[in-house]
């Protein structure tokens, strides 16, 4: 039975709510008037042609069309999933629009979320196994799924949405399923893009495309005559500006991340705040992925009325991330302020990770952003750069996540799932045989894979958590060390944003309530003290927030744990603990070693110089590091580049482990001459004829 757009118009009229038998309520039926104006619904009937007759389809269309919240629901009709006892997955490559879309289709179809539609996000899922058959879940998620059942057997239909923004995840995922597809005639998989980018889909898969045509506002674009010194500072006076002296309608400002998109926010308030009779009420609301759920649905409020009967009206600002470029749309703005910049997750392949760094966007983002101001009428854009600069220098569309992010983690699950010619792989882009090999370095030194590149025992065991490779490793091999729980913890603090709170106005008390937890022996061991003491104040949010450190961030970093906690039992990783505090603490630092010793630096001179092994490179140690001392020895978890590079979340590490634990790595025979050589061979004269030399091979 092939269902078709008129009946399930007529479904969507109905007084019964199909999915759970109640009848509709008014929110249901005023929703629905706002869908119907949606360019997708108007897209209905082509839809159920197309999709009714291919296995695989892509859709383009402008955001804001309705492809997240709309092409879902068209297919739970046409499935008619609950009778069949499958599910239809819907990706997206951000947690915070995952949540917000499964959030709002459950309302659109009158469902209580977490029930027929539900959401799955790594560490937290929302859905009920029986019940759920509308899944939104990020793409990592399903590619993990895909690690433990390579046919996605509980699935009928597949969406990749926002396929345009190439995450690695989304790119593996197109590939496993293009092949799929052949294994799987029953599977139904969508491809949906905001931008032209579907043509090369279409390519890739040979499959139809629908376009979906919007009803997109002229926008006027505005650049500035010079360049901008502070991008910041401008788009700061841009917003006041065109709040004083441009009609009603709401702005979108783009910035880059959490501490910059607050720091604006106040002072855009503050200065607003200054002549609120003369110029209406400004509401200021900040947007960014790891903001409380409960603050993200702000940005749908209407602005604020006139504070008179007559007097202007309100106005919003939000200012957001590019979370709000393609993934989220608005209703209501009007002017775009676009400073031209992002960040963006880049490897470094001399220090060999990856690190967050603020980037010009590209000009496919540019025309994106500015789109953004023509959704409901015409609007108006104001680039904070030159015009020339827009043409010569922006790239013409932004690096897919495969072609400059570490390859490390998506090799080892490519290897699990069994992919073993990453030469001959299906990828939309192959990636550099550089960063591959890059890749494939890491694994083997972890352990993962053999020197014949095949999956070991223990790679095997690593591929199974949603960690980086480095982190699972230690994660795996703690139990050896005795310190499996301590471990634990501090897996969990690396997977959660910054957990110390720095509120602008308490920056000293913030830093004293800070400085009390940091500890000689590292900043791995403060992140579990942190832990430790939430744990034992009862998980209190006033004791968090007392002591300057974010409740909320600290509960994920709980569920985290919980989760983590119930892989290990899986895996029969015993959690383990030593009671005596200084071989404790000598145990989690031996452990760490394990996973990180290709992220170690050496102490370079008495002014605060680190230089890292292998790649030379000079960092300094970052200002919020706990250390008081200048170790020989230290291993770090981030590497940032501010003003200078600086390494984050360091512990001191002896150079014995390193040679003891990373043997090949540290190979004295083909080391680089120098200082750190010289260090080491020290340190291995002392180490050799040590009684747990013979272990060595035990602990690779
Ligand atoms: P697309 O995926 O094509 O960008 P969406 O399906 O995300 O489009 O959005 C369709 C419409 O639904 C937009 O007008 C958007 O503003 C609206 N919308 C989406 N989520 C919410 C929400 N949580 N609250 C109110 N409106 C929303
Ligand atoms: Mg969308």
């Amino acid at each position: 039975r092939r269902v078709t757009a008129s009946q399930v118009r007529k479904a969507l009229e109905h007084e019964v709510n199909p999915f759970t038998q109640e009848p509709h309520t008014p929110q249901y039926r005023d929703i629905l008037e706002a869908r119907k104006k949606l360019p997708v619904f108007l897209h209905m009937d082509e839809f159920f042609k197309v999709f009714n007759e291919n296995q695989i389809i892509i859709i383009e269309g402008e955001p804001g069309s309705g492809k997240t919240t709309q092409i879902p629901q068209f297919v739970v009709y046409s499935d008619l999933p609950h009778n069949k006892g499958k599910i239809i997955a819907c990706t997206q490559p951000r947690r915070i629009t995952t949540v917000s879309a499964a959030k709002r289709v459950s309302e659109e179809m009158d469902v209580e979320l977490g029930r027929e539609v539900g959401y799955s996000i790594r560490f937290d899922d929302m859905t009920e196994p029986g019940t759920t058959f509308l899944k939104y879940m990020t793409d990592g998620k399903l590619l993990r799924e895909a690690m433990n059942d390579p046919k996605l057997s509980c699935y009928s239909t597949i969406i990749l949405d926002e396929a345009h923004q190439r995450t690695l995840a989304t790119d593996i995922l197109m590939s496993i399923l293009k092949g799929l597809a052949k294994r799987r005639p029953d599977l139904k998989i969508i491809v949906m893009s905001a931008t032209l980018d579907a043509l090369k889909f279409q390519k890739y898969f040979s499959a139809p495309l629908i376009k979906i045509h919007g009803c997109a506002h002229p926008v006027e674009v505005f650049y500035t005559q010079e360049p901008e010194p502070d991008y910041v500072e401008a788009a700061i006076r841009t917003v006041l500006m065109i709040h004083r002296a441009e009609e009603p309608g709401d702005i979108l400002l783009f910035l880059t991340g959490e501490q910059e998109i607050e720091d604006a926010c106040r002072q855009i308030q503050l200065e607003a705040a200054l002549d609120p009779n003369f110029f209406g009420p400004l509401t200021c609301i900040p947007l960014y992925s790891s903001l409380p759920s409960q603050q993200q649905k702000r940005v749908f409020d209407p602005p604020l009325p006139p504070k008179t009967p007559n007097g202007p009206p309100g106005r919003k600002v939000i200012v957001s991330t590019n979370i709000a470029e393609t993934s989220l749309t608005i209703d209501g703005i009007v002017y775009v302020v676009d400073p031209g910049f992002e960040k963006q997750n880049v490897y470094h392949p001399r220090i060999r990770v990856n690190s967050l760094l603020v980037t010009p966007i590209s000009k496919v983002s540019a025309k994106q952003r500015a789109g953004r101001a023509g959704r409901t009428r015409p609007g108006k854009c104001f680039r904070l750069y030159t015009e020339e600069d827009f043409i010569s220098e922006l790239e013409e569309e932004s690096v897919p996540e495969m072609l400059r992010c570490s390859l490390a983690g998506t090799v080892l699950g490519l290897f699990k799932i069994g992919v073993k010619d990453l030469v001959r792989f299906d990828w939309v882009d192959s990636p550099a045989p550089e960063a591959l090999l890059r890749a494939l370095e890491l694994l083997n030194h972890l352990g993962a894979i053999d020197t014949d590149g095949n999956l070991t025992a223990l790679g095997s065991i690593m591929a199974e958590f949603p960690l980086d490779p480095q982190l699972s490793k230690v994660l795996v091999v703690s139990p050896e060390f005795r310190c499996s729980d301590e471990i634990l913890t501090i897996a969990a603090m690396l997977s959660v944003p910054n957990v110390w709170l720095r509120p602008n106005n308490h920056r000293k008390k913030a830093d004293a309530a800070r400085a009390f937890y940091t500890n000689v022996d590292g900043d791995h061991m403060a992140l579990l003290n942190v832990y430790n003491n939430y744990i034992q104040n009862q998980l209190d949010v006033s004791w968090a927030e007392s002591h300057y450190l974010s409740a909320e961030v600290l509960a994920e970093a709980h569920n985290i744990r919980e989760e983590l906690m119930w892989m290990m039992e899986r895996f029969e990783i015993e959690l383990m603990s030593i009671a005596d505090e200084k071989k404790r603490c000598l145990a989690i630092r031996q452990a760490l070693c394990c996973g990180f010793f290709m992220q170690v630096a050496y102490k370079g001179d008495e002014m605060g110089n680190y230089i890292t092994v292998k790649d030379n490179q000079v960092v300094q140690l970052h200002p919020c590091c706990g250390l008081r001392t200048q170790p020989q020895w230290v291993i770090f978890n981030d590497f940032i580049l501010t003003t200078r590079p600086y390494i984050r979340t360091v512990t001191e590490v002896r150079a014995e482990w390193l040679l003891e634990y990373a043997p090949v790595y540290y190979d004295l025979t083909t080391f680089q001459d120098g200082k750190m050589k010289k260090a080491l061979r020290k340190a291995a004269k002392k180490y050799i004829g040590r009684p747990n030399d013979a272990d060595t091979e035990e602990h690779r």
